[in-house]
């Protein structure tokens, strides 16, 4: 498989919390379908994926995020 080990991003950036608002970078780490991409694919640390989880489960919550992309 041609996954090159990547740093986390939210680690290089310091992130303690990942911010619900900020669809954008929460839109990065779904699919088109709106499911999490594993942290394989992503470079995301477990640590880090546990909270983006929560981050994207909110945001859907929140309509902020739609389940299926149109
Ligand atoms: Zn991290």
């Amino acid at each position: 498989m041609l996954i090159k080990k990547k740093k986390c991003p939210f680690c290089e950036k310091q992130a303690q919390t990942i911010d619900i608002d900020d669809i954008e970078e929460l839109k990065k780490y779904i699919t088109e379908k709106g499911k999490i991409i594993g942290s394989r694919f992503t470079g995301v640390c477990s640590w880090h994926q546990r909270k983006l989880k929560r981050a994207i489960k909110r945001a859907r919550n929140a309509g902020l995020l739609s389940f299926i992309s149109k």
